[in-house]
């Protein structure tokens, strides 16, 4: 278990807090939702003190989802034998 850089995945404490990407608000390290915009926010970049934004995994889900359903209407539209 030495492979592990525990380094990475702690954020080093040099910031006190983290900016809301959406709105700036000041917010705690730990926070995961700002309290005034209600933007879901990761940790914090080291290098600008902005919080980072969560992955939207319901969006691409959604969108994927969408491609197909396309692929399928053209599918059925176009390219199906009629027959
Ligand atoms: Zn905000």
């Amino acid at each position: 278990m030495d492979d592990i850089d525990y380094a990475a995945s702690v954020p080093p404490r040099i910031h006190a807090t983290k900016k809301c990407p959406e709105c700036l608000t000041q917010l705690e390290l730990g926070a995961l939702r700002c309290h005034m915009c209600r933007t879901k926010v990761s940790v914090v970049d080291e290098k600008t003190g902005m919080a980072k934004r969560t992955i939207n995994w319901s969006a691409y889900f959604i969108c994927l989802l969408s491609w197909l359903a396309f692929g399928v209407y053209i599918w059925a539209a176009f390219l199906k034998d009629k027959s």
